[in-house]
């Protein structure tokens, strides 16, 4: 392991910039702390509200990082007022968590770690504590002494697994301060702290101790099939991704309850996933439960391993996630039942992480954030439990055990921080021609209501920018940009492919990719005709036909949305290759409202007019052939369009984009086959 400490950065850093110095070193190493885990602290004196100076610790405050640490995110505690609690012999978790406020410094602070007392009884100025895979790997066996007496020899103590809290903390303090000389403690299940009178000697103490482990385990993994063998050979990898995208959504339905939150989805065919899905002995490890308290808080106690004979076989896989999903929930409420009375109380029975043997991965989140940290802790959990089976046999915590850290209610304290949800949180949505204008304004208003998005458009550097800008007003990878020409049967196919790879299947489609190809029907070429119909016609049925495909699979309805024109139900001359094709696509929405009704997938048409702004459809071209058609100069087209609406309006594509999230989301749960005009009021194209 790396030893990142620079004395250079570290110089003349304040002891409260030392510790997020210190906190992010630390974060910034995944395999000593994964999202939310780990802790440091620092004990110093600090001047009182009165002036008076003051004996404290700054330790990380519950629920933040360690990789992206700011000073905020450190209370600090009066150290006389937590020290007196060490002679008592127990206290409650809440008596605890309300006794720790008192002695916060200043009232405004976050909460302070769950692990606080534990920092605070060592009597070291600098503490730190990750759960450290290599650790873990050591302490997550059969016989964790023998593992651990091999790496460290007499330099660490270690207490046995006891879920965080006061009598950890005393336990703890005791041990370390029966022996002095010990570079650092070991918790079982649970993982390292180590200490000194410096930010940099804890933290010098810790990597030390983390690389022997890691050397440890390295000399005695040679030569051994950890997870013993190849069972089921991955599939190939296109033959992978066909078959993940086909049964994603069926997947999706089916951890969705009915009316209930939805789940995203995300596929992993990583190799270190197809090399631990595929062994011998992943269901016996795998069933042997996660690796530390905080991980199954995220991936829960074990994962849904799905095997079926021939993997590259979508009919049969389907079949056997059915059967596997619902066994998984009777399994997780017998066990939530053996150790608690109050069934309303239960969480969420689904699984977190399924895997395929031969196929791959998939984890479930409200969103990509909870989806990354699943993802992220079972690939830890992977290589825990590799380097567990090198120096022995991997073993986990107790039933029991998983059972009151999963439901510990200072863990649950921390899902009470969450933000609340938006309205389009856990929904997908695609949006065609979404690099400018129209497109990029829905796309934006869908992402600000929580939605996860496919953008598509034909130019993908401009897509590409628009994604990002996207993302990174709201919500970083939320958006993901996938360059497609709806003309492309095979790109629209593709296209959806990865929105069932990436988020598990699709809720809403906004078709929107259009052109304006222009002149009187007695000029126009065929081939602009030809165009026309097949971008403005046929490309909403392609990728229609797949939304829809993917929506009656996830079996949870669906809405589809089609960007129209006011030329649909008033169209104008020297325009007829586009009017024409833009009827068929309304004509088009309509049949699919009809076909859909009975799978609860709506379809719905927006008629805007005259949207210039940032339009891609609107060159320079187009203005001036309409300009002539109207016999106004060019510079005054704008205004032309504006005078003609009964609103006298000028119509941008955030307008269109309000109608269009009214349209996707629930507030419109009752039409469909119906047309919103956009357009400032133009009393020819009223709808009728
Ligand atoms: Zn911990």
């Amino acid at each position: 392991m790396n030893n990142r400490w620079s004395e250079e950065e570290a110089k003349g850093l304040s002891d409260l910039d030392l510790l997020v110095y210190q906190s992010r070193l630390i974060g910034a190493d995944p395999a000593l702390v994964l999202w939310g885990g780990g802790n440091n602290s620092l004990k110093v004196t600090q001047t009182d509200f009165r002036g008076r100076a003051a004996k404290t610790m700054l330790i990380k405050g519950s629920g933040s990082d360690m990789k992206s640490a700011q000073a905020r995110d450190f209370p600090a505690v009066r150290l006389d007022d937590v020290l007196s609690l060490f002679i008592r012999s127990d206290m409650t978790d809440e008596a605890m968590v309300e006794y720790l406020e008192h002695c916060i410094m200043d009232p405004g602070s976050p909460r302070p770690s769950i692990e606080t007392l534990l920092h605070a009884f060592l009597p070291q100025a600098s503490i730190v504590h990750t759960h450290a895979d290599a650790i873990l790997s050591l302490t997550n066996t059969r016989e964790p002494q023998e593992a651990l007496r091999g790496a460290f020899g007499n330099d660490v103590v270690w207490v046995s697994y006891r879920r965080p809290g006061f009598l950890l903390s005393k336990e703890t303090a005791l041990e370390a301060l029966k022996r002095p000389g010990a570079k650092g403690m070991v918790m079982l299940n649970h993982g390292l702290v180590t200490w000194g009178p410096t930010p940099k000697a804890s933290y010098d103490a810790h990597i030390e101790l983390v690389t022997r482990a890691e050397e440890f385990i390295h000399q005695r993994a040679a030569g051994k099939l950890v997870f013993g063998g190849t069972k089921v050979p991955a599939i190939p990898r296109e033959e992978r991704q066909r078959v993940a995208a086909a049964v994603a959504p069926v997947l999706r339905g089916l951890l969705t309850p009915p009316g209930g939150p939805r789940l995203l989805l995300r596929f992993d065919d990583s190799d270190d996933i197809l090399a631990w899905a595929g062994s011998r002995a992943v269901r016996e490890l795998a069933e042997a439960g996660a690796a530390t308290p905080d991980h199954l808080l995220s991936t829960k106690r074990t994962p849904l391993l799905v095997e079926v004979s021939d993997p590259s076989y979508a009919g049969e896989l389907r079949r056997a996630m059915t059967k596997g999903v619902a066994r998984y929930r009777e399994s997780y409420a017998e066990w939530y039942s053996r150790y608690s009375h109050d069934p309303a109380a239960m969480r969420d029975p689904n699984p977190r992480v399924i895997l395929v043997p031969g196929l791959g991965m998939w984890v479930t989140g409200r969103d990509t954030r909870a989806m990354t940290v699943v993802s992220d802790i079972y690939h830890h959990t992977t290589s825990i439990v590799a380097g567990a089976q090198s120096v022995g046999e991997y073993a986990s915590l107790s039933e029991k055990d998983a059972y009151e850290a999963e439901y510990w209610p200072l863990e649950m304290y921390k899902l009470t921080l969450l933000l609340p949800e938006r309205e389009l949180a856990r929904r997908v949505a695609v949006v065609t021609g979404a690099a400018r204008g129209i497109g990029k304004a829905i796309a934006r208003r869908l992402a600000q209501e929580g939605a996860h998005l496919v953008m598509t458009d034909i130019q993908p550097q401009s897509l590409q920018e628009a994604a990002d800008e996207i993302n990174h007003e709201v919500d970083a990878g939320r958006c993901i940009a996938v360059p497609l020409d709806v003309t492309s049967p095979d790109m629209v196919h593709a296209a959806f492919r990865q929105a069932a790879l990436a988020f598990g299947g699709v809720d809403i489609l906004v078709s929107n990719a259009g052109i304006a190809p222009t002149g009187t029907l007695d000029q126009i070429s065929i081939a602009d005709w030809q165009r026309s119909l097949d971008v403005n016609a046929t490309g909403h049925l392609l990728v229609a036909r797949e939304a829809m495909r993917i929506m009656r699979e996830q079996g949870m309805g669906g809405s589809l949305v089609f960007i129209a024109t006011k030329n649909v139900t008033a169209p104008g001359r020297g325009f007829g290759a586009y009017s024409a094709a833009k009827a068929a696509e309304a004509q088009l929405a309509r049949v699919l409202a009809i076909e859909n009704g009975a799978y609860g997938i709506r379809s719905n048409i927006i008629n805007p007019d005259a949207v210039f702004q940032d339009s891609g459809l609107w060159s320079q071209e187009l203005r001036e052939e309409r300009a002539r058609a109207h016999g106004i100069p060019v510079s005054e087209l704008e205004e032309f369009y504006r005078q003609r609406n009964l609103l006298q309006a000028f119509i941008t594509p955030g307008d269109v984009a309000e109608a269009a999230l009214f349209l996707a989301s629930d507030r419109s749960a009752k039409t469909t086959g119906c047309i919103i005009t956009v357009d400032g009021g133009v009393p020819e194209a009223f709808p009728r």
